[in-house]
C-alpha cells in the first residue's frame, strides 16, 4: 500500500486553496484505489563515490565538472547541492506499467477520469519515491552519513540527458523494468531517477527538498539557488 497524500493530487489538478467538489473528491478516491491495485512498485539504489570535481576550463566563470560513476556532469545547482559530499546514492523507482495502462484505457472513453488518474499517479510515484528515499536515509545513517535532498536530471541546470546515464549505470531495464524512449521519456512513465548526496556533515535536510525547507535562505547547499 502506497500512502498517497490526496492534497498533492488536488494540487496537481490545479486546486490551490479551494477544495474540489464532492464529485471530484469521490473520483480521486476511486482512481487512487484503482491505481493501488494496478501498481507494481520497484526500486533500486546504489552508492558511488564522487570521483573528482574539476574546472572545465581555465576561467573561474567556467562551470565545474563532477565525475560520478563515469558520468561527467556540468551543473552548478547539483554541484552546490553536493558540496561537502564524498559519495552519492543513485536511485531509480517505478510504479510499473499498470498506471499507464489505466490512463490509456480511460483516455479512450473518460477523459476526465484519465486526467485524475494522471494526477493521482503523479502523486503516488512521489509518495513511493519518498518512501524509498526514507530507506536511503536509513542506509546512510547506518554508515554515519547524512543525505542531501534527492536531485533528478532535468531539475535546475542538471541536464535531462543524464537520465540515460543513470538508466545505464543502474541497469534500470533489467533491475526494475524501466527503459527510456528516444525523447528521454521513461517507460513506465511513472518512474523517477535521482542522485542523493551523502555527507558526514549534518545539514538537517527535509525529505521534500530545499523548496520546502525553512533553512533554504541561508543554506550553503540549497539546490534552488545557483
Ligand atoms: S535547504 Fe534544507 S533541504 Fe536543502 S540542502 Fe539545505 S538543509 Fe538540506
Amino acid at each position: 500500500m502506497i500512502e498517497t497524500d490526496k492534497r498533492e493530487v488536488y494540487r496537481y489538478l490545479g486546486y490551490r486553496k479551494n477544495m474540489p467538489d464532492e464529485a471530484v473528491v469521490r473520483l480521486v478516491d476511486e482512481c487512487l484505489k484503482d491505481l493501488q491495485e494496478a501498481v507494481t512498485p520497484r526500486y533500486i539504489f546504489r552508492e558511488y563515490p564522487i570521483q573528482s570535481v574539476y574546472p572545465a576550463g581555465g576561467s573561474a566563470a567556467q562551470i565545474p565538472v563532477l565525475r560520478i560513476a563515469g558520468m561527467e556532469i556540468s551543473s552548478r545547482s547539483l554541484m552546490r547541492n553536493l558540496r561537502g559530499c564524498e559519495s552519492v546514492y543513485l536511485m531509480g523507482t517505478t510504479l510499473g506499467l499498470g498506471p499507464d495502462r489505466l490512463i490509456a484505457r480511460a483516455s479512450v472513453k473518460h477523459m476526465s477520469r484519465a486526467v485524475i488518474l494522471q494526477a493521482a499517479a503523479a502523486a503516488m510515484i512521489e509518495a513511493w519515491t519518498d518512501r524509498v528515499n526514507g530507506e536511503i536515509i536509513q542506509a546512510a545513517a547506518a554508515k554515519g552519513l547524512y543525505c542531501r535532498p534527492r536531485f533528478s536530471p532535468g531539475y535546475g541546470d542538471f541536464p535531462l540527458e543524464f537520465q540515460e546515464d543513470l538508466a545505464r549505470i543502474l541497469r534500470l531495464q533489467k533491475e526494475i523494468g524501466v527503459s527510456l524512449t528516444e525523447s528521454m521519456l521513461m517507460m513506465p512513465s511513472k518512474s523517477v531517477t535521482a542522485v542523493v548526496g551523502l555527507s558526514r556533515e549534518k545539514a538537517g535536510c527535509v525529505l521534500h527538498g530545499c523548496e520546502e525547507c525553512t533553512k533554504s535562505q541561508d543554506c550553503a547547499f540549497a539546490r534552488n539557488k545557483v
